[in-house]
C-alpha cells in the first residue's frame, strides 16, 4: 500500500485535504478541508479506499497494522473531546460513515450512536441529566445497525417489508399510536426505554442473535458494514449506471457524535449554498429541531425552511432557524459564505446544532438542474468567483439540453407525484388534453386545445398529429423507437415504454395502475425525467426568452474553434437555426423539396423525369422541375444568408419517388404520352433488390449527367441571383455516396461546364463556392488523398459510414442493438456516439490522407453524431472545421464545441511557467 491507512481530522488541523478524494473519498477529503480552514468539525478520523480494495483483494481481511492505527487514532479523539470510548461514566459515542471518491446518494451506509450499550447509556444520562435523548439515541443506534451490520452486511435479503428496520419502525409507530402522540420527539424517556427492550428482543427473534453490546464489536462490525455496502446490491448496479468503477472503493470514516436530538435548542440541517432548482444566489436548506442524522432527509417530519427569504406557500408557517436561533444562522450562514468561496462551487452541506453549538459534518459540490447550471455558472463568472472557461466547464450538455424546452415549474413538480414513468426520450415538460389518435391531435390543435398524443406506439402515418401535439406518450418502445427518435429531432417532450399504462383505443382511455385517465383529461410529461403526471403542472419558458442562456451561450463562443452549422432543408429551419446560433448549413437535401408541404407539383414533375423513356424526356421533365428546384434552394439559401450553405446533389434511389396509387400513375403515364401498362413496364425495371446501394446518389449524376445539370445550374442561378440583390451567399456542392475518385472527377466536369455557362449568362466573372463531397463510404476514406485532387471540402456522413464501417442497418438495429448493449459487446449504440476505434478510425485516416493532397482542405461532419457532445469532441481533436446538426441541437454544440477545447486548452502544457522560468534563468545570468 502506498499510503497511510488512516488520517486524523481534528482539532485545528487535518492530515487530509479536499484533493486527496481518491485516497479519503468525498466526504473524508472535505471533513478535512473543513477543519483546515477553521470550521467545527467533529474530530475523526477516516480510513483509507485503499483499506478498502485490500480487503476485497485478502478474502475481507484488514492489514495487519490497522487495528493498532484505529485505536491510537480513537485515542486522539477522545483527548480531543473529552470522553472515552466505552467509558461507564464519561462515553464517547461515534458516527460510522461511508464516503466514495464520487458521491452515490443513499447508496451506502452510516451508523450513528456506536459505543451506546445499557451500561454507557446511564453513564451517559448522569453526565447529560437527559435521559430522553440518550434512550432516543440509543434506539436509533440498534434501528440503523441491525439493518446496516445485522442484516445487510450479512447479506441477507428479506421480503418487501420484511426487513430488521421495517419491523422495528412498526414498534415505534405501535408504541406512538398506543400514547396517541404523532411524532417520535413527543415520546417520553420511559417510552423510549420500553421500545429499547422491545427492539432487543424482535432483533433476537427475527436475525437470531442478540444486539451486540460491547462498544468495540459494535465499532468493527460498522467498519465492516460499510466496507461490504460497496459490494451491495444497490450499489453495485448504481455504479454500472453511473460508470463508477468497481476497483474505486469506498473510504469509512469514524467521527465522534454530536447531537442534534438533545432537545429544542438542539437541531439538525442540510443546505445548498445556493437555490439548486433555480440556482438563485440565496442560501437555501431545511432543518429540524430535536432530531438526529437523516430525519431531514427521511421525511419524518416537514422539515422548517432554513431561513426566511427561502420561505414556500408550503412551509410559510414553520419557524425558520433564522428567527428561531438568530446567532447560530448567523454563524451558518458565515460558514456558507466561506466555503462557497473557498471551494469556488455552489455546496451542499449538513450540519447539526447541539445546545446551542453549531458543527459541520458535511459539505460538497451540489448537485443542481439545468436552469440553475447555468444561472450558477454566469452569477459566480460575474461575481469573479470562475472564469469562463470553468463556467463553460460548470453546464453539462444534458443540463443545457433541458433549457431548451419549456420545463414543468421544479416547486410544482415537487409537489406532485407522478402516476407513472417512461423513458426520457425527449426532454421538457408538457402539458395537454390527452387524444388516442393522429387525427384527433391534429383536429384538436386546430381548435386551439394543447393536446398529449397517447399511442400504444408510433409509426410514420402519425406524424401529423405528433407534431401538432405538445407532447408524445407510448405504452411500448425504447429511446430508439420511431417516437422517441421523431420527436428528439423536433425538440419535442416525450415519454416512451410507459409499461405501466394501459391502453383501450376504443374507451378512448389509459389507466395507470388505479388511475383512470380519459381522452380529453390534463395530463402533464417531465420528458427529461420521463415521469407522467395527472392535472396540468405549470410551465418555465423555454430558452430563447430566457437572457441567462443567451449570455451563456455567448460566454461558450468565446471559448471554441470549430463553427456550428444545422443540417436545413427548409428557410424555416434555417431561421430557427440561426436564432440558435447555427453559421451555416451543413446539409441541405435537395430531395426535401418532394416530400410535406406544397410537394405535390415537384413531386409530379419528379417522378414524370423518373419515368422518362429518353434522354429527351428527361430533360424535358427537368426543365419543368427546374424553377422548383432553383426557388426551393432560394429561400433556404436567403434565410442563411452571409454563411455557407452546403448543398447535396440528390440522395435517394429513384423508385423510392414511384407512386403505387392508380390515378397517380395514369395522370403521371397521360402527361408523358404513354398508356398505364407502359408506365408499369419502365416502373418495374427501376426496382432493386437491394436500393440503399443502388442506383442513387453519385451514381444518378453519372448515369444521368443531365440530373445534376439541372441541380448545379439551379444552384449558380440562384447564387448570381443573390449576388445581383446584394446579398452575400456562399454555396458548397456536395456530391453524396462517393467512394473513388473518378467519380467527382467525372461530376466536376459537369460543374464546371455549367459554372461557365452561368457566368456567361450573368454576364459575371465569378462566383465564390466550393466543390466537395460525403465521405460515407468506407473506400472513400481510405483513398481520401485522391479524391482530395477534385475535393475542396469533406463532409462526414456518419450515418452512412457507421452504417457500411459497421455492415450494420441503421433502420433494423433495434432488432439486435439491445442484445449488443446488454452483453456488452458495444458499448454504445454507434449510430448515436462515433465509434472512435473503427468508425472514427476511418475518419482519422481520411483527414490525415485528404490534407496530405491539400492541408487546407475544409472538413466537417454532417450525420447525426454532429449534435452529440463526444462525437464533437472527437471531431475537434480532429480539427474539423465545423460541425453540423439538427437545429435543436445548435446550442448543445455550441456548448460541447467549448467544453473540447477547453479540454484540450487545460491539457496542454502552460506557456505561463514557460515564461516565468524563462525570465528566472534570464535574473540568474
Ligand atoms: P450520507 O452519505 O447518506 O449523507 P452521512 O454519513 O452524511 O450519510 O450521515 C447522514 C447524517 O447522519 C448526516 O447528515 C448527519 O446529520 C448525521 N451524522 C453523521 N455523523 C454524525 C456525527 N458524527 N454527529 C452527528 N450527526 C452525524
Ligand atoms: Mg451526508
Ligand atoms: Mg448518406
Amino acid at each position: 500500500m502506498s499510503h497511510k491507512l488512516l488520517y486524523y481530522f481534528g482539532g485545528k488541523k487535518a492530515e487530509g485535504k479536499a484533493e486527496m478524494k481518491e485516497l479519503l473519498g468525498g466526504k473524508g477529503a472535505n471533513l478535512a478541508e473543513m477543519v483546515n480552514v477553521g470550521l467545527p468539525v467533529p474530530a475523526g478520523f477516516t480510513i483509507t479506499t485503499e483499506v478498502c480494495t485490500y480487503y476485497y483483494k485478502n478474502k475481507k481481511k484488514y492489514p495487519g497494522e490497522l487495528k493498532k492505527l484505529v485505536l491510537q487514532a480513537l485515542k486522539k479523539i477522545e483527548k480531543e473531546m473529552d470522553a472515552v470510548f466505552g467509558d461507564r461514566t464519561n462515553p464517547l459515542l461515534v458516527s460510522i460513515r461511508s464516503g466514495a471518491r464520487s458521491s452515490m446518494p443513499g447508496m451506502m451506509e452510516t451508523v450513528l450512536n456506536v459505543g451506546l450499550n445499557d451500561i454507557t447509556r446511564e453513564g451517559l444520562i448522569a453526565k447529560t441529566s437527559n435521559p430522553r435523548f440518550v434512550y432516543d439515541s440509543q434506539r436509533r443506534l440498534i434501528q440503523m445497525y441491525s439493518d446496516v451490520v445485522m442484516e445487510k452486511a450479512e447479506g441477507l435479503e428479506p421480503e418487501e417489508g420484511k426487513g430488521i428496520r421495517h419491523q422495528l419502525e412498526t414498534e415505534l409507530q405501535k408504541m406512538k399510536t398506543a400514547r396517541g402522540v404523532k411524532n417520535d420527539t413527543e415520546l417520553s424517556a420511559d417510552d423510549l426505554k420500553e421500545l429499547v427492550d422491545i427492539y432487543k428482543s424482535r432483533i433476537q427473534e427475527v436475525l437470531g442473535k442478540p444486539f451486540p453490546e460491547d462498544p468495540m464489536q459494535q465499532l468493527w462490525g460498522a467498519i465492516s458494514a460499510v466496507f461490504s455496502s460497496w459490494n451491495g446490491k444497490r450499489a453495485k448496479s448504481y455504479r454500472r449506471i453511473e460508470g463508477i468503477p468497481d476497483e474505486w472503493g469506498t473510504a469509512v470514516n469514524v467521527q465522534s457524535m454530536v447531537f442534534g436530538n438533545m432537545g429544542n435548542d438542539s437541531a439538525t440541517g442540510v443546505a445548498f449554498t445556493r437555490n439548486p432548482a433555480t440556482g438563485e444566489n440565496i442560501f437555501y436548506g431545511e432543518w429540524l429541531p430535536n432530531a438526529q442524522g437523516e430525519d431531514v432527509v427521511a421525511g419524518i417530519r416537514t422539515p422548517n425552511p432554513i431561513n426566511e427569504i427561502g420561505k414556500s406557500e408550503h412551509n410559510r408557517d414553520l419557524p425558520s432557524l433564522e428567527t428561531a436561533m438568530p446567532a447560530v444562522y448567523k454563524e451558518l450562514d458565515k460558514f456558507q459564505h466561506m466555503l462557497e468561496k473557498h471551494y469556488r462551487n455552489m455546496l451542499d452541506i449538513e450540519f447539526t446544532i447541539q445546545n446551542g453549538i453549531l458543527y459541520m459534518l458535511q459539505c460538497r459540490v451540489g448537485k443542481r438542474n439545468g436552469p440553475a447550471a447555468v444561472r450558477m455558472a454566469l452569477d459566480m463568472y460575474k461575481e469573479r468567483l470562475i472564469t469562463k472557461e470553468e463556467a463553460v466547464m460548470r453546464v453539462e450538455p444534458s443540463q443545457l439540453d433541458e433549457l431548451l424546452h419549456p420545463i414543468i415549474d421544479a416547486n410544482a413538480e415537487r409537489n406532485s407525484k407522478p402516476i407513472a414513468r417512461g423513458l426520457p426520450a425527449g426532454p421538457g415538460g408538457g402539458a395537454g388534453q390527452v387524444v388516442f389518435s393522429a387525427v384527433d391531435a391534429v383536429e384538436w390543435t386546430k381548435q386551439g386545445k394543447k393536446v398529449i398524443l397517447v399511442r400504444e406506439e408510433t409509426n410514420p402515418e402519425d406524424i401529423e398529429g405528433m407534431r401538432s401535439a405538445e407532447a408524445i406518450l407510448t405504452a411500448r418502445g425504447g429511446m430508439t423507437s420511431h417516437a422517441a427518435l421523431v420527436a428528439r429531432g423536433w425538440g419535442k417532450c416525450c415519454i416512451v415504454g410507459a409499461g405501466s399504462i394501459d391502453v383501450n383505443y376504443d374507451e378512448r382511455l389509459f389507466s395507470a395502475d388505479s388511475v383512470m385517465v380519459r381522452e380529453g383529461d390534463w395530463i402533464t410529461l417531465n420528458g427529461t425525467k420521463g415521469y407522467i403526471y395527472l392535472g396540468q403542472l405549470p410551465m418555465i419558458k423555454a430558452a430563447e426568452e430566457n437572457p441567462d442562456f443567451v449570455k451563456f451561450m455567448e460566454l461558450c463562443d468565446k471559448s471554441r474553434r470549430m463553427k456550428i452549422r444545422t443540417n436545413a432543408d427548409t428557410p424555416e429551419d434555417a431561421a430557427k437555426a440561426r436564432a440558435f446560433g447555427a453559421e451555416g448549413i451543413g446539409l441541405f437535401r435537395t430531395e426535401h423539396m418532394f416530400y410535406g408541404k406544397n410537394s405535390e407539383q415537384p413531386l409530379f414533375l419528379l417522378r414524370k423525369m423518373i419515368i422518362s423513356g429518353t434522354e429527351q424526356e428527361r430533360r424535358a421533365a427537368l426543365d419543368e422541375l427546374f424553377p422548383y428546384v432553383k426557388s426551393d434552394i432560394k429561400g433556404t439559401m436567403e434565410a442563411m444568408d452571409g454563411y455557407p450553405v452546403t448543398i447535396r446533389t440528390l440522395d435517394p434511389p429513384l423508385h423510392e419517388f414511384v407512386p403505387n396509387r392508380e390515378d397517380e400513375r395514369k395522370k403521371l403515364a397521360e402527361s408523358l404520352g404513354i398508356t398505364l401498362d407502359e408506365f408499369d413496364v419502365r416502373a418495374d425495371a427501376l426496382h432493386e433488390n437491394n436500393p440503399m446501394l443502388g442506383l442513387r446518389g453519385v451514381r444518378l449524376g453519372i448515369t444521368y449527367p443531365e440530373i445534376t445539370e439541372m441541380q448545379v445550374r439551379a444552384i449558380f442561378e440562384v447564387t448570381a441571383e443573390l449576388i445581383n440583390e446584394g446579398k452575400n451567399p456562399f454555396p458548397e456542392i456536395m456530391i453524396p455516396v462517393v467512394g473513388m475518385e473518378n467519380e467527382l472527377k467525372d461530376q466536376l466536369a459537369i460543374v464546371e461546364k455549367v459554372y461557365n455557362e452561368v457566368l456567361e449568362k450573368f454576364k459575371m466573372k465569378k462566383i465564390n463556392y466550393l466543390y466537395g463531397t460525403m465521405i460515407e463510404i468506407p473506400r472513400a476514406a481510405l483513398t481520401a488523398d485522391k479524391i482530395a485532387h477534385y475535393a475542396q471540402f469533406f463532409s462526414f456522413g456518419t450515418n452512412d459510414l457507421t452504417q457500411m464501417g459497421f455492415g450494420f442497418s441503421r433502420d433494423d438495429i433495434g432488432s439486435f442493438l439491445k442484445d449488443y448493449l446488454s452483453k456488452k459487446i458495444l458499448p454504445v449504440d454507434p449510430f448515436q456516439v462515433i465509434d472512435r476505434e473503427g468508425i472514427g478510425e476511418l475518419m482519422r485516416i481520411a483527414v490525415e490522407k485528404g490534407r496530405s493532397v491539400r492541408p487546407n482542405i475544409k472538413i466537417g461532419i454532417c450525420g447525426e453524431h454532429g449534435g452529440e457532445p463526444s462525437s464533437i469532441e472527437f471531431c475537434n481533436s480532429l480539427g474539423f472545421a465545423y460541425v453540423s446538426c439538427s437545429p435543436f441541437r445548435v446550442p448543445i454544440a455550441r456548448l460541447s464545441a467549448a467544453r473540447a477545447e477547453i479540454t484540450v486548452m487545460n491539457s496542454a502544457p502552460k506557456p505561463k511557467k514557460k515564461i516565468s522560468k524563462a525570465k528566472k534563468t534570464k535574473k540568474r545570468r
